[in-house]
């Protein structure tokens, strides 16, 4: 534990977001000590670690289970040794996203959408991650490039919708988040605002007033997609964000990636979608994995998904079953699987 943690639990105030992001735990050995796993029991891979650094939030690993090797939210975060492992077919970007990166942070893949990079990292290193090859450091737009990229979409009356996604795009301060989705405000034709986000459930004192107010004021509908693999990540703080958000009319949606020995299994999905729904999240997506390299070992076949979308049909009204999908490279929007 940091002296930074020890002083804040003398002092008994509880951490703030930006504390909390500036104290995650990056050392395994910390993190095992923390979990009181034995090393030599499961090794990790320390050149994943050199590629793509363990990252955890404090509150996140609160909710891993002690001595549990298997448990799915560590399996998350977890640098296995088979990242090392190099299967055909699984490429460092195999969404092809380079092609669609007119700008510095911007990216238009699809018909009257962009995605912008808001925050050039994320407070937690999801092993899976098909951007953890992705060249943030040449996607963190400048003031003047975020200029350009505004302009762009001012220039594209076509453009109705702006997706923000990083990294993280809530890693930034409330401040540049407000001023950023003022920028976007002034943009006539833009009529929503779609922000892709972990941040809430890895650490949810990030839903703080000031957020939460500059959301209610803006004249843009929000669409808050937060991403979250399964019904242990879901706790106290995380639900008292959600009702926050929605209360002040943000609509709420979940996307999962269906994951090897996390959550391909019926009861975890069940589990899952009830309990967003409880909270006023609705199931959106289940994505099958990306083929990047280094995750084979969370890969699912297409006919193991599919037929967890069938069981989960037979037991969840239509709306709490997430759209099974996959990104092609090239393609105009998600393939539906099942
Ligand atoms: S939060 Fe999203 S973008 Fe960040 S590492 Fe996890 S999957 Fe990747």
């Amino acid at each position: 534990m940091t002296n930074h943690v020890v002083s804040l639990i003398r002092s008994d105030r509880a951490a703030t977001w930006q504390e909390i992001l500036s104290d995650l735990i990056t050392d395994p050995q910390e993190l095992l000590r923390i979990l009181e796993l034995n090393p030599d029991t499961n090794p990790y891979s320390l050149e994943a670690l050199d590629k793509f650094p363990l990252k955890a939030p404090r509150p996140f690993v609160e909710r891993i289970e002690k001595g549990n090797w298997h448990d799915p939210l560590l399996r998350q975060i977890w640098p296995s040794v088979f990242e090392e492992t190099q299967t055909e077919g699984f490429v460092a970007d195999p969404l092809n996203e380079e092609a669609f990166n007119p700008l510095p942070g911007l990216l238009h893949k699809y018909h009257g959408r962009v995605l912008l990079t808001a925050a050039p990292h994320c407070a937690i290193h999801c092993r899976y991650c098909f951007r953890r090859h992705f060249d943030y450091q040449a996607n963190s737009p400048s003031r003047t490039q975020w200029e350009e990229a505004f302009a762009y979409i001012a220039a594209d009356s076509s453009i109705e919708e702006v997706i923000l996604s990083g990294g993280d795009p809530l890693a930034i301060s409330d401040r540049q988040f407000n001023w950023l989705l003022q920028q976007l405000a002034s943009i006539k034709q833009l009529t929503t605002v779609r922000i892709h986000t972990r941040l809430p459930i890895v650490i949810p004192q990030r839903i703080t007033t000031e957020l939460v107010r500059c959301l209610a004021e803006s004249r843009l509908r929000l669409v808050m997609v937060v991403h979250c693999n399964h019904a242990q990540e879901l706790d106290n703080a995380v639900i008292r964000g959600f009702r926050d958000l929605s209360d002040v009319g943000v609509t709420m949606l979940n996307q999962s990636v269906i994951l090897k020995d996390v959550n391909d299994n019926a009861d975890a999905l069940i589990d899952l979608n009830k309990a967003l729904f409880q909270h006023n999240v609705l199931p959106y997506y289940l994505h099958m994995p990306d083929q990047v390299a280094g995750t084979e070992h969370f890969y699912v076949t297409d006919q193991h998904a599919t037929e967890l979308i069938k069981t989960l049909h037979a037991s969840l009204p239509g709306y709490l079953v997430p759209r099974l999908v996959r990104e092609n490279p090239g393609e105009p929007g998600k393939t539906r699987i099942a």
